[in-house]
């Protein structure tokens, strides 16, 4: 995803996650689709449309891959600022 970001937004970690569907199936927004792509590991990952996420964390729960999904809520605040 390209420019600033507008939260809430999700983050799928591309290599660690699986491909298994699980968390395009939980978003009620419809906004998480497996991509076209292979990963190293040979899985198409999960990846974020780039809007529409409403910060929900049903992605997140359902994913079964420690540290493969990231939802970022409006009041994130980066490390180091
Ligand atoms: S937090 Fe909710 S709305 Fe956002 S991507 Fe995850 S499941 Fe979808
Ligand atoms: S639930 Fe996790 S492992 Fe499965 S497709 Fe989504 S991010 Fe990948």
């Amino acid at each position: 995803m390209d420019g600033p970001k507008k939260y809430p937004f999700c983050e799928i970690d591309q290599e660690e996650c699986k491909g298994c569907g699980l968390c395009v199936n939980a978003c009620p927004a419809k906004v998480l689709e497996l991509s076209t792509h292979l990963n190293s590991k040979g899985y198409h990952p999960s990846g974020y449309k780039g809007s529409g996420c409403i910060g929900c964390g049903s992605c997140f729960y359902s994913c079964p891959e420690p540290g493969a999904i990231t939802v970022y809520l409006k009041d994130y605040v980066p490390e180091g600022v």
